[in-house]
């Protein structure tokens, strides 16, 4: 998929809105339009990698990057005490739909040991 057909990548360059809660110059990070808990936060890096592997293999130092971001978002958000989850759904069988790679941080609620 090129960069301007992808979602995210238009997030990143303005086109369509979203709520940014951090930005790094080589991260962002904004709220999931449908959260599934009081925090629901996405965190991508503003390069387009389709997932988490394709990230990891291709740059590490940004996948780092990545989660760094999320865990600043996490403190800002006073999820440090409680706890919150950090996923990144992958392929099909993850159940991903958008194929930009992005970190769910979900937390705020006790959130059960596995998301339906
Ligand atoms: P996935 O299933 O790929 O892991 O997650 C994609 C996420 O992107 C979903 O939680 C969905 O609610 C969120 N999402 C889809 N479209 C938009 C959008 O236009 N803006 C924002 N902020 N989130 C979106
Ligand atoms: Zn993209």
């Amino acid at each position: 998929m090129s960069t301007a057909d992808c979602l995210f990548c238009r997030i990143v360059a303005g086109e369509i809105p979203a709520t940014v809660v951090r930005e790094t110059p080589t991260t962002l990070a904004f709220r999931d339009i449908d959260p599934k808990a009081p925090v629901h936060v996405l965190v991508i890096p503003k390069e387009h990698y389709a997932d988490v592997a394709t990230l990891a293999g291709g740059d590490p130092a940004l996948a780092g990057e990545v989660l760094g971001t999320a865990a600043a978002v996490a403190e800002d958000e006073g999820l440090l005490g409680d706890g919150f989850r950090l996923m990144f759904n992958t392929g099909a069988y993850g159940g991903q739909e958008v194929f930009h790679v992005h970190a769910h941080l979900l937390g705020g609620a006790p959130l059960g040991p596995m998301l339906a």
